[in-house]
């Protein structure tokens, strides 16, 4: 991996380069990234993703596995253990031969489950859901004890295998730990650790009619696995003596030291797999690979790099205290990446036909471009100049005032790797728009300036006879308030309308028909555009995956100005 800067420290590298000094775990570094498959992963995923093999690869024969941790059968799926390999591979990350199942785990569990049973640390307990949440207490209440509580070891050890066994219907009985009603942890009033649940899962189909919850199974699995740092966020910091419970209560090959981390949060996105869901199955997204989603899936899909994805991950780093980070950062990584490797092309999004009445209507005159201004290893591409040709509609204006650097009635313009224009006429139709130009160019000013006179500005152009025509969708904020999570209702119907906008008619520079070449460009003037999926030889469609400045001041500056 060519990551240009080195990781930085935090507290979470501290402690674990402490523990390898002090030869904890015989100087053994295991990590895991544990992805439940329930949906596909979100830029918050990377963070984690980020640290758990970056961590490991820091350090000679340091490791991370991929763990799905799939105890929920109900709402998980073999399509998203597929796109979550995909996304971590494409990260540039390698678990190598390590990808793990808590599922293979299932029979661990369940002899762990009955070792807890055997030494009077669980039971099973009868009362129903409801039953369960009275008797739970509250946070500034202790709960009371189930009147199942008592049984001897012999009765849970028969009642748990026919639980086991299918005798019993879903969700009559539950398997709990015997820890403390009083806890004023409530994680530790007698959590549950299996339920009967008739759900066929992914992997093990129907061989199980009782799963694990998560919390039994996440830091036994983690223990069976070897792993000496569990990192997880914060969330789970309330878990983390549950989970040191089953260590101490149980014969595991190791003790993982679990350390948390705050989860990041990106403005005027939402990040719950929960939410990003019911936009997919409301249809406001295309899907999970959306442009616009904060998936991985979408922002490869919008053009973002796995390098811009690290950076950015590298530069909010890892605390404890929550982070809301700004969209622009995201966005500032991608730009900075392409700027120093994107090709440069160009495209006319809205077409203005210009007709340069001094060039000959048969002829087509070849032009050399470099691909990238700074590197010449990249090599140079053709563009033509035709008789015809197309600029953008915003950039003529009848007149202006001189802070306007681009092609007004009489005045002279550039266009980009090519001649000096003057406008002599601008043709209108009945109701009076401009429909085309009439200009003549000086033949030369091919890359040189003309001597004594004034050029306003460089616009971009493209032939009207030697181009492709094809759409560009240009994307906006999925939401429109910084902090959509703090919405009320229902998300599908709080996504920005104009989060995405199609132009259909777009006209662009020829080489960009080649559908081999599947990096992103930048479009000359206009940001980064990467081809997408939709895309065919014969109608090119190119995702804007990020503007050339930072349009969120704007946007910024808009909100104060609404509220
Ligand atoms: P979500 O609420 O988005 O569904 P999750 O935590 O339930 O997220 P998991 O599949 O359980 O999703 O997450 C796998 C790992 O990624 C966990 O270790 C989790 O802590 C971490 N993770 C999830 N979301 C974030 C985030 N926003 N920032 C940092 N780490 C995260
Ligand atoms: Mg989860």
């Amino acid at each position: 991996m060519n990551d240009t800067t080195t990781p930085g420290a935090d507290f979470i590298r501290d402690i674990i380069a402490q523990d390898l000094a002090e030869r904890l775990n015989g100087g053994r570094l295991h990590t895991r990234f544990p992805p439940e498959p329930n949906g596909y992963l979100h830029i918050g995923h990377a963070k984690s993703i980020c640290l758990n093999f970056g961590v490991a690869a820091e350090h000679p024969g340091g490791l991370c596995n991929l763990r799905f941790d799939d105890t929920n059968p109900e709402k998980e799926d073999v399509e998203y253990v597929d796109s979550i390999q995909e996304d971590v591979r494409w990260l540039g990350f390698d678990w190598e031969e390590r990808i793990y199942y808590a599922s293979d785990y299932f029979p661990s569990l369940c002899r762990f489950a009955e070792a807890l049973i055997l030494a009077g640390k669980a039971y099973v307990c009868d009362l129903s859901a409801a039953e369960m949440r009275d008797y739970r207490g509250t946070l500034t209440e202790p709960g009371r004890e189930s009147p199942y509580r008592e049984r001897t070891v012999e009765e849970n050890l028969d009642l748990f295998r026919r639980m086991r066994a299918g005798e019993f219907p879903d969700g009559s009985r539950v398997l709990r730990a015997r820890i403390d009603m009083a806890s004023p942890n409530m994680n530790m009033r007698d959590p549950a650790l299996y339920r009967i649940r008739r759900v066929t899962h992914h992997r093990t189909g129907d061989d199980w009619v009782i799963y694990p919850t998560y919390d039994f199974a996440h830091g036994l699995s983690d223990a069976l696995e070897g792993i000496t740092h569990s990192l997880c966020t914060l969330e789970f910091e309330d878990h983390r003596p549950l989970y040191d419970w089953f260590l101490d209560n149980l014969e595991v090959p190791a003790r993982p030291r679990q350390i948390e981390f705050s989860r990041l949060s990106l403005e005027y996105t939402v990040m719950s797999k929960r939410k990003l869901n019911a936009l997919v199955r409301a249809g406001v997204v295309r899907g999970w690979d959306d442009p616009r989603m904060p998936t991985i899936s979408g922002l490869r899909r919008r053009g973002f790099t796995p390098e811009s994805i690290r950076q950015f991950c590298r530069l909010i780093g890892i605390s404890k205290s929550p982070n809301r980070v700004e969209y622009a950062l995201l966005e500032n990584c991608l730009r900075t990446d392409l700027d120093a490797r994107a090709p440069r092309a160009m495209a006319v999004l809205n077409p203005l036909r210009v007709v340069i009445v001094n060039f000959p209507e048969d002829r087509v005159e070849e032009l050399t471009a470099p691909a990238h201004p700074q590197n010449e290893a990249m090599g140079t591409r053709r563009l033509f100049f035709t008789r015809e040709i197309l600029i953008e509609q915003e950039d003529f204006r009848e007149s202006a005032s001189k802070e306007y650097k681009r092609l007004v009635l009489g005045g002279e313009v550039r266009l980009r790797n090519g001649y000096v224009i003057r406008c002599l006429e601008a043709v209108k139709s009945d109701a009076g728009e401009v429909i085309a130009l009439r200009c003549e160019y000086d033949p030369a000013t091919l890359n040189v300036n003309p001597v004594g006179r004034k050029v306003r500005g460089v616009i971009h152009w493209v032939s009207a006879s030697r181009c492709v025509v094809g759409e560009v969708r240009l994307y906006a904020p999925l939401f429109h308030v910084p902090e959509p999570d703090a919405l009320k209702g229902e998300i599908a119907e709080q996504v920005n309308p104009d989060s995405m906008t199609v132009l259909a008619d777009c006209h662009l520079e020829p080489g960009l028909a080649d559908p081999r070449r599947d990096f992103a460009y930048q479009f000359e003037r206009l940001g980064y555009f990467f081809r997408d999926p939709d895309s065919t030889p014969e109608h090119p469609v190119f995702n804007r995956a990020v503007s050339l400045r930072d349009t969120w001041a704007k946007i910024e500056k808009q909100q104060a100005g609404a509220g």
